[in-house]
């Protein structure tokens, strides 16, 4: 979405003449500067850098700012265009930094950048070897409007019990690794095309990043230190949790080494129709059909309410077709909030497509009444 009441060229520090080869120049400058994983990092301006980047160096997105700066028309959206989206993390706040894990993640985020096809957080490193884990499920219309309680099962990496995550038992001998001397990293050099060399540090291979060698391997693990397990976990789905809202259960997803903490595990829902009601915004919708005469004369309908009890919802007389009532405070709960979106429910009089004689004679009266 780009946001032509702040100045993008101001941001990446160009001028308004600048040629792309400058802007993406700026660009990789300022967000090399700015990236939250270093030392004077700043998430806001990182991403407002990378909001000012995504509309100036594609053309046709950067023809449309400057034209809606020159006219200031309303703003438009162009969120098509970004492929790196910012918002759409839904519940949980998942979009924030401490999941990333430094220089390898930084060198991903860039790759991004330049493919434009970043929109999943699968594969994410988290800080170190260890993982996040994503997992889909799929939920009622009438479990997302309740909450839900969900056993999931799913494959991840824990640390090995047998040794304790170590790789080798408690009666091995050790010795400091030769080829870090006992750090357990290496430090690489790595070339990144327009910023220079950085220095990178890599797991040390020779010990699987220990520092240390042992003499015996766990027969469990095989000195790996980790294992794969099936686990079942309780998810606690919270009421009005909307399709594509994403769940983050922190310390759930892979450990490899015991040096770090845990992966996450995400859990992203998917919430099926509903053959009666749908959901707009935090309302709950639902429609009645009633006749002319129910319409005329106002009537008390019962309605199955989406936690299976009747209600009883009062149609005042007169009204017309399409009119929407509304009950407050019957919809949706709002997540991290104590209040509640209403019930809106469209009432629809139907006219009758078949009259028996009788009805018939009854319309005909009631027409030179009107
Ligand atoms: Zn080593
Ligand atoms: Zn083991």
């Amino acid at each position: 979405m780009a946001d032509y009441s702040k100045d993008y060229y101001q941001i990446l520090g160009v001028s308004e003449n600048a040629s792309i080869d400058q802007i993406k120049q700026a660009f990789h400058n300022l967000a090399f500067k700015y990236h939250p994983d270093r030392p004077n990092g700043d998430e806001k301006r990182f991403k407002e850098i990378n909001e000012a980047y995504q509309t100036l160096s594609n053309q046709s997105t950067k023809q449309q700012y400057d034209t809606m700066r020159k006219f200031g028309g309303s703003s438009f959206n162009n969120r098509s265009a970004s492929g790196f989206n910012w918002t759409d993390a839904g519940f949980g706040n998942v979009s924030d930094f401490s999941s990333f894990g430094g220089f390898n993640d930084f060198n991903d985020i860039f790759g991004s950048f330049f493919n434009q096809s970043y929109s999943s957080k699968a594969n994410r490193k988290s800080q170190n070897e260890n993982s996040n884990i994503e997992i889909q499920i799929e939920i009622s219309f009438k479990e997302s409007f309740l909450g839900v309680k969900k056993d999931i099962k799913y494959q991840r990496t824990v640390l090995c019990d047998h040794c304790n995550g170590n790789g080798y038992p408690a009666d091995a001998k050790l010795k400091t690794c030769k080829n870090c001397n006992g750090q357990g990293y290496v430090i690489k050099k790595r070339h990144i095309p327009l910023f220079g060399t950085i220095n990178e540090q890599a797991v040390c291979n020779d010990c699987a990043g220990r520092g240390q060698i042992a003499d015996k391997k766990c027969n469990h693990c095989g000195s790996q230190g980790f294992i794969s397990e099936t686990k079942i976990e309780t998810i606690n789905i919270p009421m009005g949790i909307r399709d594509g809202d994403i769940l983050e259960i922190a310390g759930k997803g892979n450990i490899k080494n015991k040096k770090y903490k845990s992966g996450n595990l995400y859990v992203h829902i998917h919430v099926k129709t509903d053959k009666n009601y749908w959901r707009e915004g935090d309302n709950l919708c639902t429609q009645i059909n009633i006749n002319f005469a129910e319409a005329a004369l106002g009537i008390k309908k019962e309605i199955r309410y989406i936690d299976d009890k009747i209600l009883v919802v009062d149609i005042p007389n007169g009204i017309m077709t399409n009119t929407t009532l509304k009950l407050k405070g019957k919809g949706f709960k709002r997540l991290n909030q104590n209040t509640t979106g209403d019930l809106l429910i469209t009432v629809n009089i139907i006219t009758p497509q078949k009259l028996s004689k009788q009805a018939e004679e009854l319309f005909k009266k009631l027409k030179s009444e009107l």
